[in-house]
């Protein structure tokens, strides 16, 4: 069995490590003999999504969201058809705030792909630090960390998870992220899914379930590091 990661505009989504996504997503599918292939979809360049099983997308600065969102309008179609379709996306930060209609800032607006019907409002004062939430997706506690200025708005849609310990989609504090189909929105650097290893094999599973038209069984990975280091965020709010 075989995966396409695509890697979106990793030229400017680039600012907070998230390409770890990338890399875990691929690993646990090499670790159990499953063949990986990671595509890079710079900015500017046609892409296939149909060819794609997961799209990963980073974080950045106001800046290079504001650069990337010329380039939307020529993608939407089909990223949207995709989405739709039930591909699966992994949007962190800047990336989830553009999956939604608009980043307003003090600057102006930064328009998004309005995949969703969300929306984000900077606000003074950064929510950043160490998060960690309880997701309806996986057993394990969920951890990152957040930096952002945006607040973002998700109406009716279901949120990633509830905030145990950090802020969240605002400084509310009550939930954080958001789900749609196999969608994930999130705030959560770290890279998410190495500290994260139940959700980097969900959306394994999912794209494996979707190209292959067939239940999946992972075989589990000895993922002490993993729940290790996961472990060292739940514990830090705990003392
Ligand atoms: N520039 C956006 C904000 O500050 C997103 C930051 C990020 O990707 N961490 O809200």
């Amino acid at each position: 069995m075989k995966l396409i990661i695509g890697h979106l505009y990793p030229e400017l989504f680039n600012l907070y490590g998230d390409r770890g996504n990338v890399q875990c997503l691929e690993k646990r599918l090499r670790w159990r003999g499953m063949e990986a292939e990671v595509i890079s979809l710079p900015v500017g360049e046609r892409i296939d999504f149909s060819n794609l099983d997961i799209v990963c997308w980073g974080g950045s600065s106001d800046r290079e969201s504001e650069l990337a969102s010329r380039y939307l309008t020529g993608i939407r179609r089909d990223f949207k058809a995709y989405v739709e379709d039930g591909g699966s996306v992994l949007a962190v930060c800047a990336a989830y705030q553009l999956l939604g209609d608009y980043y307003e800032t003090p600057g102006g607006k930064t328009m998004g792909l309005g995949l969703l019907e969300i929306y984000t409002r900077w606000a003074p004062g950064r929510l950043v630090g160490n998060i960690v939430l309880k997701s309806k997706l996986v057993p394990m506690p969920v951890v990152g960390f957040e930096n952002h200025g945006g607040r973002t708005y998700i109406g009716s849609y279901s949120p990633f998870g509830t905030v145990n310990s950090g802020h969240g989609n605002t400084e509310k504090g009550d939930y954080e992220g958001l789900l749609y189909k196999n969608v994930i929105g999130t705030y959560l650097h770290g890279p998410l899914l190495p500290k994260n290893p139940q959700i980097c094999d969900l959306i394994l599973k999912r794209a494996l379930e979707r190209r292959y038209g067939t239940d999946i069984i992972l075989q589990p990975l000895p993922d002490e590091a993993e729940h290790k280091a996961n472990h060292q965020i739940v514990d830090r709010f705990r003392c």
